[in-house]
Parts: C-alpha cells; sequence; structure tokens
C-alpha cells in the first residue's frame, strides 16, 4: 500500500466541491490517513511548488493556491499515486477525459481542482512538508 498527497486546491473549496471530490477517493476505497483545511502562505506555496517557482505560469499559480482556504490530505491505498492521477485526469480541464475529476468538473488549466503527488519520491516530500508531525 502506498501514501500520497492530495490537495483540494481553493477552487474546490470555494464552489462547494469538497464532497464531490472527496468522495470520488473514498468511493475508490482510498483512506484517509490525514486531512486539514488551512490557507497556505507564499513560503509554502513555493516549497511545494519548487520544480514550477522559475515558470510563467507560476506567479498566478501561486496566487491561486493563496487565495483561499484548501484541503490537505495523505491518502493511503493499492497504487495510490497512480489510482488518483487517473481519477484526476489530464492538468488542463478542458482537456481532461470525461469522467475524471477535472474533465467532469474544470474547465482551466490552472483552476483545476486537485493536486496529486506525481512520484514516490514527490509524495514523501510533500507529505513531510504538509504534515510533518505524521508518523
Ligand atoms: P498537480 O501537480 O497539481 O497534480 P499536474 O501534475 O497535472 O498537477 P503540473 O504540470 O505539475 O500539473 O502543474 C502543477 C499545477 O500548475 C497544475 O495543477 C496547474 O494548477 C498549474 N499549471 C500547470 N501548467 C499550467 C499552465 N500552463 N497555465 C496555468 N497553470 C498551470
Amino acid at each position: 500500500s502506498q501514501r500520497t498527497l492530495v490537495l483540494l486546491k481553493p477552487d474546490t473549496v470555494r464552489r462547494g466541491l469538497v464532497g464531490e471530490v472527496l468522495g470520488r477517493f473514498e468511493a475508490k476505497g482510498l483512506r484517509i490517513v490525514a486531512m486539514d483545511l488551512r490557507t497556505i502562505d507564499a513560503d509554502l506555496a513555493d516549497q511545494h511548488y519548487a520544480e514550477h517557482v522559475d515558470k510563467g505560469f507560476y506567479p498566478p499559480l501561486r496566487d491561486f493556491v493563496t487565495s483561499g482556504p484548501l484541503v490537505a490530505m495523505v491518502l493511503e491505498g493499492d497504487e495510490a499515486i497512480e489510482v488518483i492521477r487517473a481519477l484526476n485526469g489530464a492538468t488542463d480541464g478542458r482537456k481532461a477525459a470525461p469522467g475524471t475529476i477535472r474533465g467532469d468538473l474544470s474547465l482551466s488549466n490552472r483552476e483545476n481542482l486537485v493536486h496529486g503527488s506525481d512520484s514516490e519520491e514527490s509524495a514523501s516530500r510533500e507529505i513531510k512538508l504538509w504534515f510533518p508531525d505524521l508518523p
């Protein structure tokens, strides 16, 4: 079994879709190991998106992820990293396949509702960053 970091970004909270999105993860069989509603500062955003801080799309992305409360969580399950990225769908909601979270619910490549760690290394780094006290 594998653990991964999932964010329900501020658009999910603002649009009242926390239940809808979390329900899909729960229905799939993933278990919630930790969960927290919080508004993050630019410093945490920069650390989380370290690989993107120099890209042109980053400043508006930072504004977006710090714009209001998000739900951070650690989910656990068999092949959780790959399973969650499949449930999330392609980055750009306009291109994501119907049936995926982004494909069904987002029309944006920035405000795309969810984040899921993209590898075991990222999951381990991101879980430590967001939930340093989690055993
Ligand atoms: P995430 O890492 O959030 O699960 P991802 O792996 O599908 O998404 P990345 O390429 O890692 O996508 O980009 C991280 C986030 O940056 C995206 O989820 C999206 O919110 C934003 N983003 C990526 N590319 C663009 C872009 N061209 N324009 C605007 N925002 C973008």
